[in-house]
């Protein structure tokens, strides 16, 4: 297994080696708190990348296999409150196995999900949300009849009123269209408040998405490749957006993306995937510049540069 550090991530990386090793049931070495005070119950509480913070989401040992196919291995993940993590990998890597895994649309073969120090293994995902882990909702989950400020103002009616019912589509008067317009102009679709989603670009689709997931109020929020499909100067927007939104609002952001130049922009740090495995984990500059993971993951980019 190859991982990568620098000199300040040591501890932060063994952290998470430790989380594995206990996960598996192997030697339990030293960072993980039911290693050293026996807290958890059914699965090892993972530390953060720089104990003694808590993760605001994590896995241990995170296992999915599609019969013979193992999609999601042995994965050990611990994100820091604040932190923009991105992961990548090639494709078939286990990227969204792992996040269907951690929104609770799949569940796992084994292991545990972990959300502000609580095990979520087994919470459904419909509630997920509510504990505030949001992914950013998909084209086919937009209504796409309806306005931009109507997809908002459904996802903020839903959160703080219960759950979806058509009429509130009818007349909810003012309840929730200021949040859902303060929303809206955050991720820079002002102009369009009054536009269906339909006749949206591609681009505006994935913002409004992003809109309507900050709607439920998250810590940590799931983007699944933000950018696939946008044009360069969209895919820019779009990374300064999820870099604005994680400054401002203080977020979690875990992110699968494919365009390199935006994870290597707006990282804190980068997870490499391969056959379902982690094999690095490190700030943007350390996996750049690790040659194992330039040569299987990367293509080359110093070529490039
Ligand atoms: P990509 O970058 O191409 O989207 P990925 O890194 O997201 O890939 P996954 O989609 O998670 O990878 O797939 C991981 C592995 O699991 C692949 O071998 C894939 O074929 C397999 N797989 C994913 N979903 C299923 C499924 N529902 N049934 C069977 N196999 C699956």
């Amino acid at each position: 297994m190859v991982r990568v550090s620098d000199d300040s991530d040591t501890e932060g990386v063994d952290a998470e080696a430790a989380g594995t090793d206990a996960a598996i049931g192997t030697t339990t070495t030293t960072g993980t708190e039911a290693a050293t005070s026996g807290t958890a119950a059914s699965a090892t509480r993972p530390t953060s990348d720089d104990s003694p913070r808590e993760a605001a989401v994590g896995t241990v040992g995170l296992t999915r296999k599609f019969g013979e196919i193992t999609a999601v291995d042995d994965v050990s993940l611990t994100v820091p409150r604040g932190e923009l993590r991105a992961v990548i990998g090639p494709n078939g890597a286990g990227k969204t196995t792992l996040f269907n895994t951690v929104t609770g649309a799949l569940s796992p073969t084994a292991g545990s999900v972990w959300l502000a120090g609580e095990e979520i293994t087994d919470v459904p995902q419909a509630r997920r949300p509510h504990l505030g882990l949001a992914r950013s909702f998909q084209g086919n989950e937009l209504f796409t009849d309806r306005t931009v400020l109507e997809n908002v103002r459904i996802v903020v009616q839903t959160t703080q009123q219960g759950p979806f019912r058509l009429d509130l589509f009818r007349d909810a008067g003012p309840v929730g269209r200021e949040r859902a317009t303060e929303l809206i102009e955050r991720v820079g679709l002002a102009a369009e408040l009054d536009s269906v989603a339909r006749n949206l670009s591609h681009g505006d689709q994935r913002r409004l998405g992003i809109a309507m997931a900050l709607a439920t109020d998250p810590d940590v929020l799931l983007l699944d490749e933000p950018t696939s499909g946008m044009s360069p100067g969209a895919t820019a927007r779009t990374a300064d957006l999820i870099e604005d939104i994680q400054e401002t609002l203080g977020l979690t952001v875990l992110l699968i993306e494919h365009d390199v130049e935006v994870v290597l922009s707006i990282s804190d740090r980068i997870t490499v995937l391969d056959r379902g495995a982690v094999v690095a984990t490190g700030p943007p500059e350390v996996v750049r510049d690790d040659p194992a993971v330039q040569d299987a993951y990367l293509g080359g980019m110093r070529e490039n540069e």
